[in-house]
């Protein structure tokens, strides 16, 4: 179902169709062009320069904005849970740098090019990607992948319902949330109600902000940034019913991807291959058979599904390897870069 706004603050409507996105978390390289990608377009403005609406960290980690998983929001048993507003520096701050100091003001070596929080005016002592390739585990056995995650463009989105004001929306054609930022206020309630804290609080504008699902790009048949130039082919698009497109075939046929933390009851449409890992060794040293990532770890993630998606990815990858063909392979490998966007494949230099 899908709120709209309009003169009732809460109408209800159904979203026809919904876009989603499947990250596959073994090829994801962590090289962030996605974040650039989404930041180069929507987040240079005044005001948003700390937002990365697509945004990439390791994991374990704290995660983007800083312990989202610790700031609330979301539903549990179908009833809204109280979250907390997430600060500009948990937000990964927005540092700035003494180019002019090094460069022109005669200081000679006594200075050096320095991060300045944009928040204190002192050295940052956090950041966004501040934890980046620390991750978990212990040596032999250190484990870490890299985690980009963007608005999950929910079914059911906590940001839309905590709005009094009823800026937030539903695309019906697509399912894409948006904040119309002509009735936004400036509450924050959404930024509290979303547990995945995608939400950010412009402070020129005094307005909230999220990822717009590239919309004026999807409006003209191209796939949005993040996804399109991903450099590791991480990345499929399309829309869920869409029996052709690859994040049907793998979110509903192969059931190999699956939503983040859905136990926040939002049903979110970004969904996750989860990460095979490299084999770990035993207490004796030698090499196991097993992955070194313990499933406890991806099940808090992605819950209880996590054992069966992997024994499917050996298992199909065991069919490569011997010569015998894996349509799953085939999809996760994409041989033709374009097969991955569900037929969002217009230029990006496609003007309206
Ligand atoms: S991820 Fe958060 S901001 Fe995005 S639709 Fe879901 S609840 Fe709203
Ligand atoms: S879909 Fe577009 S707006 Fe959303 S995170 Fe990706 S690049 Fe940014
Ligand atoms: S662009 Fe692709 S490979 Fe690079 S960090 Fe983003 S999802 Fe990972």
């Amino acid at each position: 179902m899908a709120y709209v706004p309009g003169g009732s603050k809460k109408e209800l409507r159904k979203a026809d169709r919904q876009l989603a996105t499947v990250i596959d978390l073994n090829k994801c390289l962590g090289c962030q062009t996605c974040s650039v990608a989404c930041k180069n377009l929507w987040t240079k403005r005044p005001g948003t320069e700390h937002m990365r609406w697509a945004n990439v960290t390791t994991y374990p980690g704290k995660g983007y904005p800083r312990d989202y998983e610790k700031k609330g929001g979301g539903f549990r048993d179908g009833e809204p849970q109280p979250g907390k507003i997430p600060s500009v520096i948990d937000s990964g701050d927005n540092f700035q740098f003494n180019h002019n100091e090094v460069y022109y003001e005669g200081k000679g070596q006594s200075v050096r090019l320095h991060p300045v929080s944009n928040v204190t005016g002192k050295e940052p002592e956090w950041g966004y990607n501040w934890d980046e390739d620390q991750g978990g585990g212990q040596w032999p056995n250190p484990y870490f992948f890299y985690f980009a995650r963007m608005c999950n463009h929910c079914t059911k989105p906590a940001c839309l319902e905590a709005c009094p004001t009823g800026a937030i929306f539903k695309r019906e054609k697509d399912g894409i949330v948006l904040i119309d930022q002509d009735r936004c206020k400036g509450h924050r309630h959404c930024v509290e109600a979303c547990p995945y804290k995608a939400v950010y609080f412009n402070p020129v504008a005094q307005k909230s902000e999220k990822c717009i699902l590239c919309f004026p790009r999807i409006d003209k048949g191209i796939a949005n940034a993040c996804n399109r130039q991903c450099t590791g082919r991480v990345r499929a698009f399309g829309y869920l019913d869409d029996r052709d497109s690859q994040v049907h075939k793998l979110v509903a046929k192969w059931k190999v991807a699956l939503p983040l933390h859905a136990e926040y009851g939002t049903g979110p449409n970004v969904f996750y291959v989860p990460p095979m890992g490299a084999r770990g060794f035993g207490s004796d040293g030698e090499i196991t058979d097993g992955s070194r990532i313990p499933l406890d770890v991806l099940e808090g993630l992605f819950g209880p599904e996590v054992r069966r998606v992997l024994d499917v990815l050996r298992t199909e990858r065991a069919k490569m390897k011997a010569g015998q063909g894996s349509e799953l392979m085939d999809i996760l490998i994409s041989k033709k870069w374009t097969d991955r966007f569900g037929g969002f494949t217009n230029d990006p230099l496609t003007q309206s």
